[in-house]
């Protein structure tokens, strides 16, 4: 079994990892360490009965925006919605529905007014900022519609994996992250810069830095945004291969192919979910 595929297990981090530290050799122990270590992390602390056998719950999210004194907008309108691991789902709705909004609640980049968000059972809003930043470095995955935003400039798709490795604390051998490129159908590049890539392999590559680990979670915003109509399909599949070993994808999209190809769609309607296919 490859580290790929070990999903759920994960290895002691290296004594040289940086955790939130720049990539750099040496420098101290970063913070996370002296945490809970992610091998012991408890899989469903608090949601073993609340959320049955998902890996994400949500339940009756609330987000209100502050716009000025006296003004607010609610984005987010009691939300609730489990993913199961190893499920693709795509999340559809107009703009303004609350879709980013509740992306950036799932991936640990905004905390909720009020409800519960679970992944592997560990109730993330309830996180303080700096665990909750740890959690998202250790524990999820994040993919942006340009492409160019999910990749460093000056390292190649290689570097990015052993970055990766470095962030989540995990150990990836050279004949692993072959595999892992393989998978995803760009094992020929894993020595080119992101500039040496096509946009849907940029993107592929962003889905091998967010595998690594493996995350819980990979949340992509419109992750097809910006690709042309034959090479979406590269991304699905890429997509397609991760969910295979377990892995729990959601992704914000107005791309009807994107919809098609998921496990499960779901409609946000005015900060709510109103539909699920
Ligand atoms: P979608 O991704 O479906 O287009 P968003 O989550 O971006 O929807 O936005 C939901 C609502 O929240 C919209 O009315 C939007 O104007 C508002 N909103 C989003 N982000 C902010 C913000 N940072 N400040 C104020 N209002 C916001």
């Amino acid at each position: 079994m490859t580290q790929f595929e070990r999903y759920g297990q994960v290895p002691p981090p290296r004594s040289d990892a940086q955790g939130d530290q720049p990539y750099r050799r040496g420098g101290p122990a970063p913070e996370w360490m002296s945490e809970d270590p992610p091998w012991a992390m408890p899989t469903r602390r608090h949601g073993a009965t609340m959320a049955g056998d998902s890996n994400v719950a949500c339940m009756n999210v609330i987000r209100t925006y502050r716009i000025s004194s006296d003004d607010t907008v609610q984005a987010l309108n009691g939300v609730d919605l489990e993913l199961e691991p190893g499920t693709v789902t795509a999340l559809i709705g107009p703009s303004g529905s609350g879709k980013s909004t509740l992306l950036r609640l799932l991936a640990c980049v905004d905390r909720p007014d009020s409800g519960l968000i679970l992944i592997q059972g560990r109730d993330t809003a309830r996180l303080s900022r700096a665990r909750r930043v740890k959690f998202r470095r250790r524990r999820l995955g994040y993919m942006f519609q340009n492409p160019a935003d999910n990749l460093i400039e000056y390292l190649t798709v290689r570097q990015h994996l052993r970055l990766a490795a470095r962030m989540r604390g995990v150990r990836l051998r050279r004949r692993e992250m072959d595999e892992l490129l393989d998978r995803l159908g760009i094992g020929a590049k894993a020595n080119n810069l992101p500039r040496q890539l096509s946009g849907g392999e940029q993107q592929r590559a962003a889905i091998a830095f967010a595998a690594v680990g493996p995350p819980a979670l990979l949340v992509a915003d419109e992750p097809t945004g910006q690709l042309d109509h034959d090479t979406v399909g590269d991304v699905l599949d890429a997509f397609a291969a991760l969910a295979s070993t377990g892995v729990t994808i959601v992704a914000a999209t107005h791309d009807p192919i994107v919809a098609q190809r998921a496990d499960r769609v779901v409609h946000m309607v005015d900060g709510r979910i109103e539909e699920e296919r």
